[in-house]
């Protein structure tokens, strides 16, 4: 018996080591062919977040592909800012004492990156930006500074387009008959470059369809479904069948809202109001398939992945990551392109 305890706490012991290196990002571990491990430092704005937890999912996928395929151990160390830059600045400051390869980052207030640049640029330590977009004079600072992203413009293009359709297509979706769409808007978090341009392109993309509109609430729900579901709920009660179309900058929030029509009676018989969404999240798939969310946009975060982690490495290796990036432009900037999602193209984005 004695003996088993002993054994027990042993493993034990070495479980803890285990964690707390792995804590540590690996710093300096080498692999198994004696040759140096890279490290790559990602900096997460937050780690519960459904669209970056995907994205952070290919990282760590293209990172097992790469190092396998070109015998090299890629280490990752992802650290979660909890939505605050100060915490995400000191947990910079430690990948760049650590000498880190190159930094991932995903900024928590995309104003505030031009610190981070300074640091970085002095240690000469590349940084790859993705998902919050710094400032063009920030992205001016240094050659080695790139960012992966997609264009907001595009999504809320064809977010208002999908509306269009389901407009022309559906009279009966003008409930007060007066030739205008009365919509409400669930935006992401205030500043963020996807907020304001998906609120502004999904409506902008109704003007030249020629289709008139108006405005009849629209509030952040900081990209939540909870903040979605509650702020919808309120303005189920204010304006109640008044509201024609939903539109929400993130599916998360559009899921919310789904919730709040269904506590309200929707999609049962023919009481049904259209919510369009972005991402194409795995809930939001299913969601298109039972005929709730009528449609969404997918943020490809497999290939926004892919790109960070392509990037990153041939930075680590002191590489042009135009040479293994395909579709780099301006020197620096890789755009991975959005597509519309509703029921019938939903299997295929699985
Ligand atoms: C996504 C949101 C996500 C945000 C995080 C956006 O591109 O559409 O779902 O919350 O990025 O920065
Ligand atoms: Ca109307």
């Amino acid at each position: 018996m004695k003996k088993i305890l002993a054994i027990m706490a042993a493993a034990l012991i070495t479980a803890s080591a285990l964690v707390g290196c792995g804590n540590k990002g690996d710093a300096g571990k080498t692999g198994a062919d004696g040759k140096k491990a890279l490290k790559v430092g990602v900096a997460l704005y937050k780690f519960d977040d459904t669209f970056i937890s995907t994205v952070r999912k290919a990282i760590e996928e293209e990172a097992k592909a790469v190092g396998s395929k070109d015998g090299v151990e890629i280490s990752l160390n992802f650290t979660d800012g909890q939505g605050q830059q100060a915490a995400q600045n000191d947990q910079i400051d430690t990948f760049i004492t650590q000498k880190y390869d190159v930094l991932a980052v995903n900024m928590v207030d995309r104003t505030a990156a031009s610190v981070i640049i300074d640091k970085a640029k002095q240690a000469g330590i590349p940084v790859v930006f993705f998902n919050r977009e710094p400032v063009k004079e920030d992205m001016a600072k240094w050659d080695k500074l790139f960012y992966v992203g997609a264009k907001a413009e595009e999504s809320g293009t064809m977010q208002g387009q999908m509306a269009a359709d389901y407009w022309k297509k559906h009279p009966e979706a003008d409930k007060n008959k007066d030739g205008k769409i009365q919509y409400v808007m669930l935006e992401g978090e205030p500043g963020h470059q996807d907020a304001i341009l998906r609120t502004q392109f999904s409506i902008k993309a109704l003007d030249e369809a020629g289709i008139k509109t108006e405005k009849l609430a629209g509030d952040t729900a900081n990209w939540q479904r909870a903040q979605g579901q509650e702020k919808m709920g309120a303005w189920l009660s204010s304006f109640g069948d008044k509201i024609e179309v939903v539109f929400a900058n993130n599916d998360d929030m559009a899921l919310g809202a789904i919730e709040a029509l269904k506590a309200a009676g929707y999609y049962t018989g023919d009481k049904f109001i259209p919510v369009v969404g972005v991402d194409a999240t795995a809930p939001a798939l299913d969601s298109l398939k039972e005929n709730k969310l009528y449609g969404t946009v997918l943020n490809d975060a497999k290939n926004q992945g892919k790109a960070i982690l392509n990037t990153a490495y041939s930075l680590a290796k002191k590489e042009d990551p135009s040479k293994f990036v395909e579709g780099i432009t301006d020197g620096k900037y890789k755009w991975v392109p959005y597509q519309p999602v509703t029921k019938e193209n939903a299997e295929k984005m699985k």
